[in-house]
């Protein structure tokens, strides 16, 4: 099976002032190894709910969840933390780096908790932020660079352990337009060079033109 992630009637109901609404209403997706899929639409449309159940980020969700051929429903808590650490990566809008470490030791961190050596996981930190035109920045610390920069140091980190599945929230949401183009070419770039899948949530339709196929979110399913 070469699926990474196989989503079957996926639902996610919010209660708001004592209305239901329903926001996934039955979700069916597949991403297969490498592919780059784009999840189109419009600002409360349920991309990022969606993301976070793919993600195993929260619980309230029927239906079903397989990441790499495991379901994630049968899973205890410690089983979806292994998975993610396993198989997911993350980049969302805001980059969340960690403001005390240098670049570099963003990109270790996760790779540290992984069970990697240190000298491996700094020539990896290195090497993913070189690839992004970061080699000069590798000891500098967030509030050192530029919004753009940080975007990087946050895609280097979300590839740091080979993941099959990249999930990532409005990527370059929060860059202006020329920069945010230039990162998301990279972030395309270096996910293709590694062999990684990704699920991209974005309501720009330019960005989501560059991947290789286009879903979009509307009334809670997927068109
Ligand atoms: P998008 O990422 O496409 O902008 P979201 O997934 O953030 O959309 O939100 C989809 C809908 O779900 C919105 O109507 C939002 O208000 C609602 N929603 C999201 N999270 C919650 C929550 N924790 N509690 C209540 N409603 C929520
Ligand atoms: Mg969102």
């Amino acid at each position: 099976m070469n699926d990474v992630l196989s989503v079957r009637s996926l639902r996610r109901n919010f209660e708001q002032g004592g209305v239901t609404i329903h926001v996934l209403r039955g979700i069916d997706l597949d991403i297969r190894k490498g592919e780059i899929v784009a999840l189109l639409g419009p600002s409360g449309s349920g991309k990022s709910t969606l993301l976070q159940a793919v993600g195993l980020l929260e619980g309230g969700f029927e239906g079903s969840i397989r990441i790499g051929g495991e379901e994630a429903a049968s899973l205890d808590n410690d089983g979806r933390t292994r998975l993610r650490r396993d198989a997911l990566g993350f980049v969302y809008q805001f980059h969340h780096l960690l403001p005390d470490f240098t670049a570099s030791e963003n990109v270790v961190l996760p790779q540290l908790i992984h069970g990697a050596e240190p000298k491996a996981a700094a020539e990896r930190a290195e090497s993913l932020l070189s690839s992004l035109g970061l080699g000069q920045r590798l000891t500098h610390r967030p509030s050192q660079l530029s919004g753009g920069e940080q975007q990087r140091v946050a895609v280097a980190r979300a590839l740091a352990n080979r993941p099959a599945l990249v999930l990532a929230d409005e990527p370059t949401g929060n860059l202006d337009e020329k920069t945010a183009d230039v990162v998301f070419a990279e972030f395309l770039r270096l996910v293709r060079d590694e062999g990684s899948a990704a699920l991209v949530a974005t309501h720009n339709e330019r960005i989501a033109a560059k991947m290789d196929r286009v879903l979009r979110l509307h009334e809670g399913v997927l068109e």
